[in-house]
């Protein structure tokens, strides 16, 4: 220690006081986002090494890292090739190679014939059996059995100009301030860690920094060890009290009470050509009864693709509505806030009710004109892609936001929305409607701030579209009965896919398979679909599809979410296996809508690996998307299920959302004691796991 304060607080102890700190360092370690002592004290090991005990060189293996000491007994020097050094080591057990890549003269002067060494590395299989690259290595006096290292080793993940030795030094300072009459508090309060029988956050963090001899490598890269999994919990908790807490302070805010619409909703009902699933109804409900409280709704409908999220919108906006308020619908594609714009004008204009579009489309005249209606009050719906929100439009008075087709939709954005919109202090009451069913694990994690509403029913009569995996070869064969199917009067969809990120790639992909299939099917109507189309080029494709005047649609994924053509009956997919499932069941959702029997081919480039094969025949055996998007969980990750985007909202440091989903019900238990018991100690674990919680509103 360079000072010695006589109370030292190691959440705000700077690391620049550990010795061998300066100014460089001290950028470095910032730049991994370690300030203060404590931040190091939780920047843990990826890995560990287990140089406690020297091997038999008869004994190691392929792939393990393992300390081995014996006697040169070879050295050359290989003509050719990068290696500097090849020398041959023996114990009584066995023998292996080392080779080195650089070494300078005196290095190479000092592994002659006769010395014995200690060596620790990666053992490979080489040209002459085992052999270890480079390994770390010192000369060894006599033999010796005992241990040279009393711990497992440590290795952290790191950043350029900080070495693991460097790592080393470091907690080895943090740990004995740790021991001392320092202050770190443990958060976690007894009774918690004895119920799950976790150690103290000392204890764990001297455990997982420094492993004694005997643990289980295994088991702490598996991140299964009790103290692990203390300070795993530690993380999860915070981030659920930090969303609890984001929803607590929402949820004193004001809000519009909108009784219960009576004319409207009969009215409208009575118009439906079909009668509202146990589930719709159940869910409506749900939101009914929020929107009656003077406090802002904040809800999440989950429901596959096609259990009929838009009509439950529809009911929502109706009790706004009639309680003479505004209602704002958010979709994330601008086709889908046209297509929305046709479904809420046919339901809604015979009520008597105005419902506006502000899309990229509308001439500038016309849009003054919406929006005087909009801030008049004239205009009741308004539908829009999110820009609606970031740019300044006025409202008169607005009740309800509702988002739909939209689960990558982050802390952040919904912070943002709960700003937008604020009438006479009376904050929108707000509706998430998700595009893909979100498994239970994540939606506990990633919307602890909302409440969640299930519809887990299709509408009666949906027969489960048929799916078919097909490699590229047979493309054929699918012409064929593209063309049987658009004679007999079917539509269908080609779309196709890029792993490119470029937007242009894709649309060029398209552009030529719609001229190959021109070509091939010269009696069917076939259009082009794709996101560099001006929008009102988009907008009459569509709608000609709609109509039934275009056979084929061929499209880039810009269909995936929402689209809603209940005659369209054929898929191709291209490219499928290079798409997440939650894509490709998105994807498929476009068809089997209607009442007859649909089809979805998932077109592959052979060959297939295992890997996809599995996938792909997920899709083939069901068609329900919460199995699906489970699947796609564990195959993909949290990362890609929800976009990378909205996990880096919550970014986790050691916590893995998969790994350790068996710690949700103690998280959720726990966050209910810690806001009953324990509301002062919430900022500080806030504090000490979420860097930068200022995205996180005023927590
Ligand atoms: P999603 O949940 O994917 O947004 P939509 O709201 O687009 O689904 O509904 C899919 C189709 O099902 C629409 O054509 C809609 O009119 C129809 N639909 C919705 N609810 C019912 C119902 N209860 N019975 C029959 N058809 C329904
Ligand atoms: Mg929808």
């Amino acid at each position: 220690m360079k000072s010695q304060p006589s109370f030292i607080d190691l959440s705000s102890l700077s690391c620049q006081h550990l010795r061998g700190v300066g100014q460089r360092i001290a950028e470095r370690l910032a730049r991994l986002g370690i300030q203060h002592v404590q931040d190091l004290l939780f920047h843990l090991p990826f890995r560990y090494q287990d140089r406690t005990r020297v091997h038999c060189i008869g004994d190691i293996m392929p792939g393990n890292h393992v300390v081995i000491e014996g006697e040169m007994v070879a050295v050359s020097t290989p003509k050719g090739g990068r290696t500097k050094l090849l020398c041959r080591l023996e114990d009584r057990t066995g023998r292996v190679h080392l080779r080195f890549f650089y070494l300078n003269s005196l290095q190479i002067k000092a592994l002659q014939v006769g010395v014995r060494l200690r060596c620790f590395g990666e053992v490979r299989r080489g040209m002459y059996g085992l052999e270890m690259i480079h390994p770390e290595y010192r000369p060894a006096e006599q033999e010796t059995v005992v241990a040279i290292e009393q711990n497992l080793t440590p290795i952290y993940p790191t950043t350029e100009g900080l070495s693991q030795i460097t790592w080393r030094k470091l907690m080895t300072q943090a740990l004995q301030l740790l021991d001392k009459d320092s202050l770190l508090q443990d958060i976690l309060p007894s009774p918690i860690l004895k119920k799950l029988r976790f150690p103290t956050l000392s204890e764990a963090l001297h455990f997982v920094h420094r492993p004694p001899v005997g643990t289980s490598i295994d088991l702490l890269l598996e991140r299964q060890h009790h103290s692990q999994k203390r300070l795993v919990f530690e993380e999860l908790l915070a981030h659920r009290l930090s969303l609890l807490s984001v929803k607590n302070l929402f949820q004193v805010q004001q809000a519009i009470s909108l009784s219960r619409s009576q004319v409207l909703e009969r009215k409208f009902l009575e118009s439906l050509p079909f009668q509202l699933t146990t589930a719709q109804k159940k869910v409506i409900e749900e939101i009914h009864q929020d929107l009656c409280l003077a406090r802002p709704m904040l809800r999440l409908v989950q429901g596959d693709v096609g259990s009929g999220k838009t009509v439950v919108a529809a009911l929502s906006v109706l009790q706004a509505i009639e309680h003479g308020c505004q209602a704002a619908i958010l979709a994330p594609t601008e086709l889908l806030v046209e297509q929305h714009y046709h479904t809420f004008q046919r339901w809604f204009e015979p009520l008597g009710i105005k419902v506006v579009v502000l899309s990229r489309q509308i001439k500038a005249t016309l849009r003054q004109e919406v929006l005087l209606d909009i801030a008049t009050g004239k205009a009741q719906v308004i539908i829009g892609t999110h820009a609606i929100l970031q740019k300044n439009i006025e409202f008169s008075k607005l009740a309800l936001i509702v988002v739909d087709e939209q689960h990558r939709f982050g802390v952040q954005q919904r912070a943002l929305l709960r700003e937008k919109g604020i009438y006479k202090n009376n904050y929108p009451h707000q509706l998430i409607m998700t595009a893909t069913p979100i498994p239970r694990t994540l939606a506990m994690s990633m919307y602890a701030d909302l409440d969640c509403s299930v519809i887990d029913e299709l509408p009666p009569g949906r027969i489960p579209v048929l799916t078919r995996v097909i490699s590229n070869d047979r493309r054929d064969e699918i012409l064929t009965r593209i063309h049987e199917a658009c004679i007999l009067g079917r539509q269908a969809y080609w779309v196709c896919t890029l792993i490119e990120e470029s937007d242009m790639l894709q649309c060029q992909a398209a552009e030529n398979t719609a001229m190959v299939l021109s070509a091939a099917l010269p009696e069917l109507k076939i259009a082009l679909l794709h996101g560099r189309m001006k929008a009102v080029d988009k907008v009459k494709v569509m709608h000609s599809f709609k109509e039934g005047d275009v056979h084929l649609l061929v499209s880039t994924t810009v269909i995936e979410v929402g689209v809603d053509v209940p005659r369209a009956s054929l898929m191709v997919i291209e490219n499928a296996e290079r798409l997440g499932l939650a894509q490709l069941h998105q994807l498929r959702g476009r068809v089997g809508r209607g009442a007859i029997e649909s089809h979805c081919l998932l077109l592959y480039q052979p060959p297939l690996a295992r890997f996809a094969k599995e996938r792909l025949a997920v899709m083939r055996e069901t068609t329900d998307g919460f199995k699906i998007a489970q699947c796609d969980l564990e195959l993909r990750g949290p990362g890609e299920v929800l976009g990378t985007k909205q996990t880096g909202d919550i970014s986790l440091r050691i916590a893995d959302l998969m790994r350790d989903s068996d710690l949700f019900p103690a998280v959720q238990a726990a966050a209910n004691i810690f806001l009953k018991e324990y509301p002062e100690r919430i900022p500080l674990l806030i504090k000490r796991w979420l860097r930068d919680n200022t995205r996180y509103g005023q927590v």
